[in-house]
């Protein structure tokens, strides 16, 4: 997207925008506590995780029923995690930028416009999606990310202006190297894979959508990221004294240890259906990178421009003194 601001829409139009974003947020949340345990995502309608009470409407406004009723349930005053009033303010906030930016990039209101918006606010939404449940569960799900590579492409060839040539390009090579380097490969050095096949996907999903620049960015954000959050978890989990504990392999015990507990046990099995009854093409990663790379992504989606224009001068003045 530009990196100036072209025409400057009307803040009705960006609000409105940002309210349906955080609706679609509510629709996220939905999709991230109930797909990876094979649960409908429209049946039965929202309900409390612990009383079981049926969520008014007015009770299910995004981001506000959260503050108005300070987290808790209605009925049986049981604390929710503000995860789902974080994943909505989120949503709607990106909506916003993502509508300035599409007026932007098309220089007008048009239906244009509203194409660029929904292809950017799906491809946002999908990566929210993605990384909610790749750091819950580690696994990241087949049903986003393969459509998300297809659509990618089309939307590239259509209506963005990448063309098909790099989208596809830039997917084969993303999934390839991820492939190659972090999981045939780092399973030679180390004994066991680095990386998920889900990782690869979704590196494919995010070169569909942003081509071979976007791709790069977002695998050294998150990487970057990635790595500066994994040392402060580990200097905080020395200061407890588990000197050698490898941070994510605990946490990946740890995860593994609530399928064997009693469902009822977990703080949110909102429904009746254990994960011991999950049968999905898990695509398990030992340390969650799919959040990462999904940050990465979403930063190129909105700096991206920016931040490799800054870049170039940077490199240009080290190199010519300009
Ligand atoms: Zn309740």
């Amino acid at each position: 997207m530009s990196e100036v601001l072209n025409y400057i829409p009307s803040w009705e139009l960006i609000l409105f925008a940002a309210i349906f974003g955080t609706m679609w947020g509510s629709f996220a949340n939905v999709v991230i506590v109930r797909w990876p345990r094979e649960l409908s995502v429209v049946s039965p309608p929202s309900h409390c995780f612990s009383c079981g009470a049926p969520i008014k409407w007015y009770d299910n406004i995004p981001v506000i029923s959260y503050l108005v009723l300070r987290g808790r349930c209605r009925n049986c005053k049981t604390g929710y995690s503000p995860r789902y009033a974080l994943v909505e303010l989120a949503s709607g906030i990106m909506a916003g930028v993502i509508m300035l930016l599409s007026i932007n990039s098309t220089k007008e209101l048009s239906a244009a416009t509203l194409a660029v918006f929904f292809i950017w606010f799906t491809f946002a939404l999908s990566l929210i999606i993605i990384a909610m449940i790749d750091l819950e569960h580690y696994l990241i799900p087949d049903v986003i990310a393969l459509p998300g590579i297809i659509i990618g492409v089309l939307a590239n060839t259509f209506i963005l202006k990448l063309g098909y040539v790099e989208p596809i390009v830039s997917a084969v090579v993303g999934y390839a190297s991820i492939r190659l380097l972090f999981i045939d490969g780092y399973k030679l050095l180390r004994g066991r894979p680095g990386m998920g096949l889900g990782d690869a996907k979704l590196m494919a999903m995010i070169g569909a959508f942003l081509g071979y620049e976007g791709a790069l960015f977002a695998i050294f954000a998150g990487a970057f990221q990635g790595t500066v959050i994994g040392i402060v978890m580990v200097i905080a989990r020395r200061r407890d004294g588990n000197l050698n504990e490898p941070v994510f392999e605990e946490e990946l015990k740890s995860s593994e240890e609530v399928i064997d507990d009693d469902p009822e046990s977990e703080e949110d099995s909102e429904d009746s259906k254990g994960l011991d009854e999950v049968d999905i093409p898990l695509m398990k990663a030992r340390v969650p990178f799919g959040p990462f790379l999904a940050l990465g992504a979403i930063e190129y989606l909105f700096i991206g421009d920016w931040f490799l224009s800054q870049y170039t001068n940077f490199i240009a003045k080290l190199i010519y003194g300009i």
